[in-house]
């Protein structure tokens, strides 16, 4: 991991806040540029981390993301990659559940997540710990 950004070279992930001439709505947009060039939008966070991890995988280099909050630039690794999946909650729901891989990698035992059909919270068992952990791991040997 390179300490300082390089801003003529990295993938960058920049955040702009865009105003609609017409309507005056606002809205939340992520650049992509390698260097100096745009390559590409989003419209989550999320959704742009996903691509620049990708981006930067393909290319070699260092991603980095210029937030709201503006400078300094933030490394980004594929722990800030979110990672979606299907839990299955003690009364038998299954809600959908978001979470950062960086968090199922240093804090597997202490996850708990919220069902939103029965509104309880719940510890996933040993067996959805288990796919968790392989599923962030296979993503990372996959995933560029
Ligand atoms: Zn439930």
């Amino acid at each position: 991991m390179t300490a300082r950004p390089d801003e003529d070279r990295d993938v960058i992930i920049h955040y702009v806040e865009e105003i609609d001439a017409g309507t005056g709505e606002r809205r939340d947009t992520w650049m992509l540029y390698v260097g100096q060039t745009p390559i590409g939008d989003e419209t989550t966070e999320a959704r742009a981390i996903q691509s620049g991890l990708r981006i930067g995988g393909k290319h070699g280099k260092p991603v980095w993301l210029l937030s709201r909050r503006g400078y300094p630039l933030k490394p980004i690794t594929d722990d800030d990659r979110t990672v979606s999946f299907v839990a299955s909650c003690p009364e038998g729901h299954q809600p959908s559940i978001e979470l950062k891989a960086g968090k199922v990698r240093q804090h597997l035992d202490d996850l708990e997540f919220f069902c939103i059909s029965c509104g309880h919270n719940f510890k996933p068992d040993a067996k959805s710990k288990d796919n968790l952990r392989r599923y962030v791991e296979l993503a990372d040997s996959s995933w560029y």
